[in-house]
């Protein structure tokens, strides 16, 4: 797997900046590798964003570490979707990567979508 490039740097990265307390969030939870915030521009009534806290752009970058970090943001959206009482309707985890998908934001992050029937796209 290739590593992946982008022009935003952790420095310029907004999931940085929010982490760094320089843009201002709640932030729902937090562990030694992901935070979750909810998205400024929610399009279900639950939207959260589950972030790892390394800089990695793609799901499929060239880091041994970014397949446990998957593993872990899946592990923490279960439970946010649990305290959000979402768990038992049902919820989509979605990541967006690279340009068709319409990702806006070079730091991997997952979404977690609920609380209303979703439509299905794929
Ligand atoms: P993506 O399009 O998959 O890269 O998702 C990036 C998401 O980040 C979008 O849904 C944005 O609404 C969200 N977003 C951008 N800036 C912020 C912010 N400061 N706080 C919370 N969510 C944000």
């Amino acid at each position: 797997m290739a590593q992946t490039q982008s022009s935003q740097t952790e420095k310029d990265c907004i999931f940085c900046r929010v982490l760094a307390g320089e843009i201002p969030s709640e932030i729902l939870h937090r562990d030694e590798h992901c935070f979750v915030i909810r998205d400024i521009a929610p399009i279900a009534p639950v939207h959260l964003l589950v972030i790892p806290i390394q800089h990695y752009i793609h799901a499929t970058d060239a880091s041994p570490d970014v397949e446990a970090t998957l593993g872990h943001l899946m592990s923490v959206a279960k439970d946010m979707a649990q305290r959000e009482g979402i768990f038992e309707s049902g919820y989509r985890m979605a990541v967006n990567q690279g340009p068709d998908s319409g990702q806006s934001v070079d730091h991997l992050h997952l979404h977690v979508l609920g609380g209303r029937v979703l439509e299905h796209e794929g």
